[in-house]
Formats: C-alpha cells, structure tokens, sequence
C-alpha cells in the first residue's frame, strides 16, 4: 500500500468528521453537499481497495450496513431510569420544596426540553464511539451501535480536548416532524402502514435491522446527560455545555435557572413555542444543577429524585361535526372521516379529523353538529375525544355507517373478528382499482414515475386502463389526446412503461399488490421460490416454509392467485413481457443457488457488503440471523457469540472465510 493513499484516507476521515459535524451539529456547512459526497465517494473508494485499513467509526459506516445481530442485548453501566411527572405547579413547588431541603436556599435547576422519541445511552472511549444502548427494561437494552452509527449528527469520533477517558452520554433520538411527514407519504404510496406519530416512527426505525434502512430515515438527536466515573465540574449544566464542544448536539434552548419562578416561565413560554420547533417535545424536565446534590438526593426506584418532568397536557379545543365523509382505500377498508367547523389546533388549522372505524363512531355515539372535543396528541391527523352532549340539538341525527359503499353501491361488509368495515367490490371499486394502479407504479414497485396520481385516475375514468396490463397497450397517440399531456410526455410516459418491462422480478411481485404482501416479503418469496408459476402454484405448506411467512400472507396469497380475474391479469402481464422469474444465473455462478447462508464477524478478504455481494452472485441467499433455514454460516474475527451457540445446537456447519472461498472457487 503506498502511503500517500493511506495518508489520505486518514485525512479524508478527519475531513469528512469535521464537515459531518458543521453540518449536522452546528449547521455552519463549510463545503457544499456535492463536494462532501464526492469526499466520501473517494474514501469508499480507497477503504474498497485496502479493506485492512477497515475502521468501524469511518465516516463511510453512516450509510449502514446489513449484517446485523438480532441485536444483542447489554447490561447498562448505570441503570436507566424513568422521570418522576408533574402536572402542576403546586407538583413543581413541592419538587423544589424537597430539593431545598437539602440543597438549601440557593438551588441552581437546568431546564431541558423533554424530546419525544427513544432513549439512547452511548459509551465513548478515547474519544470514540464503542457502543449504542437502548433504555430496554432500564436495567439492560439492546446493542443498536450500528444503527445509531448512521445518524449524521451523533459523533462517531470526538473533536475538542478534555472530555473523558471513558464515559456514557445519554441522549433522546427523534425524527424531525418534516421528515416523519415525507416518510408517512411514502409508506401509504408503497401501501405500507403509517406510523402514529413521530415518535413510533423513530422507535421504529432505531430496531430495522438493516442499518442501511435505518440511514435513509434521518433520525436525530439531543443529548441532555453525561456519565463519567469522576465529574469534570460539579454543575450539570457546565457538563453538558463542554460535551458540546466535543462535538455532541445540546439543544440551544436548555437554561440554567435559579427559582421556580424562572421555571413555570419556562415552560410557559415553550408551552405556547413548541409547535414551532421541528421536532416534538412532550413536556419540560427540570433538573437539579449541582452533581452533589443530585448524589445527596438520590434515586426512588423508579427515578431520579433530582429530576421532574412537567408534562404539557395535549392541546385540545372545541369545535362542531359539520359533516362525516366515508374514503375508500386501495384495500377497500371504509375509513369515515370527520369534516369540523375550522379551528386553530397545536400551529395548524383543523378542518379534518380521523374518526378511524365504525366502532369508534358508535362508543362515542356521534351526532351530526355535535360540539366535539378535538385532540392533537402525538398523532399528525387530529382525533375527536369526547363530545359536548349537553350542547346537543333534540333533532341532530345520528352520524350512521353507510350500507353501501359511497363509490359503487356495493353492500359493504366485515370480515370476523376485524374493526374494519370493507367494500367487496375489489374489481369494480373505483378507489381501488385507481388505488392498486397507482400501487403498480409507484416507485418501489414497477417504477414508472412519470406517470402520475392524476394522469392514472384520469387513464381509469377514459376507461383506458382498467388493469396493470393495459398499461403496457397504451399508445402515445391515446395518452396525447389526453387534457395536458402534450406528444413529448406522452412518449416519454409510453418509453417510461415499456421500460419498466425490465423490472426485476422481486418488485413485480410486489406491484402485484397481494394484500399483505409488503417489500421486503415480496423479495423473500420471489428469492425462496424464484419464479412466479411456482408462487401461482404453490400450496400452503409450501409457502409457510418461508421464513417470514405466516398463514395470514399464505392465504393471501392463494386467495389471489385463486381469484380468476387476478390469474387473467397476471396472465396478460406475462404474455405483455414482464420479468417472472429471479434473474438467472450463470451456470459457473450457481454454486451457492438457494442456499441461505450468514456470515458474522469480520473477514479477512470481504466488508460486509462484500460478502454479501458475493453470496448473491453465486445464488445464495444472504440472511442474518440464524434458523432451521440456514444452510451454514461463515464466521469470521470476533463472531457473535449467540449466533454460533445458537448454530451448532441446531446443528448448522460453521465454515471458515478459507473454506468459503475454496467453495465458489472452480
Ligand atoms: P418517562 O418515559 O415519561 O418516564 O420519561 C423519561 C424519559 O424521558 C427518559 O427515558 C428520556 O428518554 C426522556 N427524556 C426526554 N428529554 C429528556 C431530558 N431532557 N432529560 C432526561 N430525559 C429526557
Ligand atoms: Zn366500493
């Protein structure tokens, strides 16, 4: 190796940790966002080429990786404990009443936001991260080090001098409220469920075990805590302001204070600020500022008793029920939803509120003009809560399902056992069929963006496509004779479709659209059974020995392709040209097909993506976490110890990297 180019990769790291920390942390970028790509690129590169020169806290490791343990599980250091709450003031008063009982009259508080999102305790040593834990039972948690890795604004090594040898910073990870926006449309575009708010989302995300996953979510955070064996000052305040310096995210608006007063001022002022912050906050925790009288304080055992945190109520306000809207899904589930006089809610104004599902309208026995009580709680759609009974008029009907369905008059019905009130009418269905077209091309589907929302529903009203097929006969001559779609989108739109030809199969069976049939389960099947007439054909057993697969997806499954209509669709589809079977491969290449095969610790010849990478070329099917179904397992460096215990009970060969590679060698 030349040592100009592992110079380089040195400085690149330093460079790309710096730049990563002005932009995240500071949001003072000094390069722009192509230059720092471009950076990262060259270090990708040169990391590619001397894989000895791998270093877990690369700036390279934020864009994650997909060799994940189950997560392992970690004693903390230092328990993690809950927060006592206060309600009230008179609750604040009391709190500073016991802490002056020992700190005497000249208590010093800091009061921090309380972030709405997942606890994280993180150790650093040397100035360099070693390991993320969850809060889990507050006693142990879960190892989601690489996950926490791909958050840009949490430090994999420290700038600035003087931080500990060792120590443990707790902090709170959230999803920026824009950011959980964006990520809900997408999951309803690709049919996937939403998540409640913010907060479920980042939960969420912090445990996907594919931290390449995790990176695309843009989590972020605050940090409010340090945890050293010796203190570095004995104010909490000091403490924190000099991790700031380390290159930690402290949130600007955490204040060092001197009397109650200056607290209920607080978090009056935030009561009425929060909704402009990006992120949400649930309440206000105030803390005693001084180390020592935090000792001399102690812990109930539960929480700290040096702690309190002030919960802000959920804002609610009253307004009335004008009138109830009943929308119909891709799924034909009948979802009714409120349309309220407009009222001014948590920084939005409210017109719309989510009245979920039949049930939820009759407990709350739901009158039209009924005064309600309207809530905005975690969740981004506001909900009704409660209903002002005495303002209700003699002659105000109730609010009633609807028999049939408000798009095709079919009688709607309930599958046992299910909240949800359904229209059967799946191929006759307007939204639903409009609803799976769109499901078709979107993006994690069959791709073919250029064709939007509307220009579909407009497709289906001309009565030009009725069904995925008929995408494929469209002409160009048919698509310019449509409002606003001139001759060159046209074209582009009809090139678009016939590309999306070469789709690879996982995907085109994903846009099939088989209820329950997500992403990541279509990629399973279509990888177990490599072939769509297998699929088609295949009998329950056969698809409960999928890993992932459970009897709702197998009768789902057999339910579709047992339907007529769909078999004549996917019929058209395979006549039309679409890709049915995952892409062969060469006869030289096949020598792992079907084998499902892990690798765990560090290799000598591959980065984790490698390995992966090559599993693939050879057929095999990389998996990451051991089970009856794995076929053997490459251990290298430092294994996870579990794995391979858990491997050899079930009698799973444990291959060496030499004995790999002699493998798919000729
Ligand atoms: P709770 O779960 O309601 O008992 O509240 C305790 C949790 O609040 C902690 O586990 C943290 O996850 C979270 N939290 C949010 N902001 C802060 C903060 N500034 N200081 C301490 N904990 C916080
Ligand atoms: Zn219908």
């Amino acid at each position: 190796m030349s040592t100009t180019e592992l110079e380089r990769i040195k400085w690149l790291r330093q460079e790309l940790h710096r730049h990563n920390y002005l932009y995240y942390v500071v949001n003072q970028p000094e390069i722009s966002d192509y230059h720092y790509d471009m950076l990262l690129r060259e270090l990708e590169m040169l990391e590619k080429k001397y894989p000895e020169e791998y270093d877990p806290n690369s700036p390279t490791q934020r864009v994650g990786s997909d060799v994940s343990d189950q997560f392992q599980q970690a004693d903390h250091r230092y328990p993690m404990l809950s927060l006592s709450n206060a309600y009230s003031v008179e609750e604040l008063m009391d709190f500073d009443r016991k802490v002056r009982e020992i700190a005497g009259p000249n208590a010093s508080y800091v009061c921090e936001h309380k972030f709405d999102g997942v606890s994280i305790s993180i150790e650093y040593r040397n100035g360099t991260m070693i390991r993320a834990l969850t809060r889990g039972d507050g006693q142990r948690g879960d190892d989601v080090t690489l996950n926490v890795k791909t958050i840009r604004s949490i430090p994999l090594k420290l700038i600035g001098t003087g931080y500990p040898e060792h120590f443990e910073i707790r902090g709170e990870i959230f999803m920026p409220r824009r950011v959980f926006e964006v990520l809900n449309q997408q999951r309803i575009q690709n049919g996937e469920k939403e998540f409640a708010n913010p907060r479920n989302a980042a939960a969420g995300s912090l445990k996907i075990l594919d931290s390449r996953e995790v990176a695309k979510r843009s989590l972020d955070g605050y940090f409010y805590y340090l945890l050293a064996d010796t203190d570095l000052s004995d104010s909490h305040f000091e403490t924190i302001n000099r991790a700031r310096s380390w290159g930690f995210k402290i949130s600007p608006y955490t204040a060092k204070v001197e009397s109650i007063d200056e607290i209920i001022d607080y978090i009056n002022y935030w009561e009425t600020q929060r909704d402009e912050l990006p992120y949400d906050i649930d309440g206000i925790v105030v803390k005693v500022d001084s180390f020592r009288v935090q000792k001399e304080l102690g812990f109930t055992a539960k929480s700290p008793r040096w702690a309190v945190a002030f919960k802000y109520k959920p804002e609610s306000v009253q307004t009335v029920l004008l009138s109830v809207d009943f929308q119909v899904g891709r799924t034909g589930v009948v979802t009714p939803v409120a349309n309220l006089a407009p009222v001014f809610l948590a920084g939005t104004n409210v017109k719309r509120a989510s009245l979920h599902n039949y049930d939820f309208i009759r407990n709350l026995n739901l009158h039209l003009g009924d005064t309600v009580m309207v809530e905005k709680g975690g969740e981004i759609i506001p909900k009704i809560v409660g209903v002002d009974v005495s303002k209700r008029h003699d002659d105000a009907p109730a609010v009633v399902f609807p028999k049939t369905c408000p798009e095709c008059n079919s009688f709607l019905s309930q599958n046992e056992g299910e909240a949800a009130i359904i229209c059967p009418n799946e191929d006759g269905c307007p939204p639903q069929i409009i609803g799976k077209l769109i499901h078709f091309t979107s993006r994690k589907a069959m791709n073919i963006e250029s064709l939007g929302e509307e220009t579909i529903a407009m497709l289906y009203h001309q009565g030009l496509v009725n069904s995925p097929a008929d995408f494929y006969r469209l002409t160009v001559a048919q698509l310019s004779r449509l409002e606003r779609l001139g001759e060159k989108s046209a074209s582009n739109i009809v090139n678009a479709i016939e590309q999306s030809k070469q789709t690879p199969f996982e995907r085109v069976l994903f846009a099939l659209g088989i209820k329950h049939v997500g992403e990541t389960v279509a990629k399973t099947i279509a990888r177990n059974l490599g072939s769509l007439e297998k699929i088609m054909n295949a009998s329950e057993e056969e698809l409960l020995a999928i890993p992932d697969v459970g009897p709702q997806i197998a009768n789902s499954i057999r339910q579709f392709f047992s339907n007529p209509k769909n078999k004549n669709m996917v019929e058209q589809l395979i006549a039309l040209g679409i890709k049915t079977q995952i892409e062969q491969i060469s006869p030289v290449m096949n020598k792992l097909q079907g084998k499902r095969i892990l690798a765990t610790g560090k290799l000598q010849r591959y980065s984790r993506e490698e390995i992966k990478e090559t599993i693939e070329k050879y057929g095999g099917i990389p998996v990451t976490t051991v089970s009856k179904q794995t076929d053997f397992i490459i251990v290298g460096e430092n294994a996870g110890e579990r794995k391979l215990v858990k491997a050899r009970e079930l009698n799973i060969p444990i291959i060496s990297e030499d004995e790999f590679l002699t493998m798919i060698s000729d």
